[in-house]
């Protein structure tokens, strides 16, 4: 990198609110350097949406705000001037075609994140924005108040009028989200929200999901109760792992149990494997199923109701023997498989740690933004965008879109700011 290079805008990490900001202040005419410390821009939009990249979805902007709770209104500035129409349009101007699938999710036709990635690095660059990579910044240097340089790990200043730290939030930090952004904003005296996973995987106490491992339940109802009250009532599916749990359901609200851990309740969740019948419904068919089965081993009659997998365990909770004969089985043997089919109970002891989530919830304090500028209310001339601000959300394309819509508007504002 040359020394000597005059800039307007820094921005500071090439992911997706990164390269939104680069591209949108150099259109808005500033000179800017894009500084990225990976080998390559967007690491980790490239493996978002299991690699197809899940790019935004169809709720409507209150539905959109909702799902980031409680924070979502800090939003709505962004949200006004660059929504999800926006995106779409603008993605079909460097011609990343959508499409819409299930739940409203907005993906990319060829369903391909790294062919997103290239365009949007592409695009950034063409527009203006100078993309240096290899370049991991460490120190933002504030002179009287304002933004005056940033230096890079390798002790190089850059003069700035400007910078926008996009350096996404401390999770997969192979991708290079590293979680530095949060260090620089509070070296120059910003605030954090203190940091944690969302969308992370759950361990649970026992044996019963190692078990399992390996098995997915699809349209299972699941519950979650804090200090035995429940507070979470979801249908969907979920994953056993050698840990504990995971797949879809538990990663949508594993935010709130990992809030509810960290104050020190007890968790518990309950897995309805037969959310359409209910106890009496559940428990007739039991007795026809029984009664059909006479002589018939049990095990015979589970392998009607159960994953294969899920025989076993089954057996041993609820203290029947497999080989007992379906017309041997007690009312009581009956009543215990019912709670078992319809209450299958597991206690959450933790979440994988912060690494492991898919987002950051906590970042730079929200308080000390201004939302509709993104300019740091502590130091004039930085600017955030993306998950280095204190937002999450759950999955559906809505971390993506917040992160094209704070970009737009940093990159634009900064822009405005310079050129003043
Ligand atoms: C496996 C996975 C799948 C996901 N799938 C989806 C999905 O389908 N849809 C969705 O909406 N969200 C998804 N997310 C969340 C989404 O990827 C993030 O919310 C989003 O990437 C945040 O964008 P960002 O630009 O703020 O940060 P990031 O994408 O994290 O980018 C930050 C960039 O800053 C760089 N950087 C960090 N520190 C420095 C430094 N000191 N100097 C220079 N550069 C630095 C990093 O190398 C990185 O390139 C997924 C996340 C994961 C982990």
């Amino acid at each position: 990198m040359d020394e000597n290079q005059t800039c307007d805008v820094i921005v500071i990490g090439a992911g997706p609110a990164g390269m939104m900001a680069a591209g949108q202040a150099a259109l808005a005419g500033a000179r800017v350097i894009l500084l990225e410390k990976m080998d390559s821009p967007g690491k980790k939009l490239s493996i978002t949406g299991k690699k197809r990249c899940n790019l935004t979805n169809t709720a409507d902007l209150p539905m959109f705000i909702d799902h980031f709770s409680p924070n979502g209104r800090f939003l709505r500035q962004a949200f006004g001037r660059f929504f999800r129409d926006d995106l779409l349009e603008f993605f079909e101007t460097i011609n990343i075609h959508t499409e819409t699938e299930r739940g409203g999710r907005i993906f990319p036709s060829n369903g391909d994140a790294a062919f997103v990635t290239d365009h949007l690095s592409q695009w950034a660059s063409e527009a203006g924005a100078r993309i240096t990579l290899r370049s991991p910044v460490a120190r933002l240097i504030v002179k009287n108040g304002y933004i005056n340089a940033v230096e890079t790990r390798g002790k190089q200043t850059i003069p700035t009028k400007a910078a926008i730290l996009c350096t996404g939030g401390a999770t997969f930090t192979d991708t290079g989200s590293t979680g530095d952004g949060y260090r620089m904003a509070q070296a120059v005296g910003h605030s954090l929200a203190p940091l944690r996973p969302a969308l992370v995987p759950l361990k649970t106490a026992g044996s019963t999901a190692q078990r399992l491992q390996g098995l997915s339940l699809h349209n299972i109802r699941f519950s979650v109760f804090f200090d035995q009250k429940k507070v979470i009532d979801a249908f969907g599916e979920m994953l056993f792992t050698h840990f504990g749990i995971s797949g879809p359901v538990v990663l949508t609200h594993s935010g709130e149990i990992v809030d509810a851990l960290r104050a020190g309740k007890h968790v518990s969740v309950s897995i309805d494997l037969k959310p359409a019948l209910d106890e009496n419904k559940l428990d007739a068919r039991l007795l026809r199923e029984l009664d059909q089965g006479g002589k018939q081993h049990i095990r015979t009659m589970l392998k009607h109701l159960l994953p294969a997998k899920m025989i076993a365990v089954c057996a041993d909770q609820t203290d029947i023997p497999l080989d007992r004969p379906c017309h041997q089985v007690t009312a009581q043997d009956r009543r215990r498989l019912l709670t078992w089919l319809k209450d299958l109970r597991l206690e959450v002891t933790a979440s994988l740690p912060l690494e492991a989530g898919m987002v950051t919830m906590g970042g730079v304090a929200l308080k000390e933004v201004n939302p509709r500028t993104m300019m740091s209310k502590v130091v004039n001339g930085l600017f955030f965008a993306g998950e280095v601000l204190d937002l999450a959300a759950d999955t559906g394309g809505f971390n993506l879109q917040a992160a094209f819509s704070t970009g737009w508007l940093a990159g634009r504002q900064a822009a405005s700011f310079t050129l003043k």
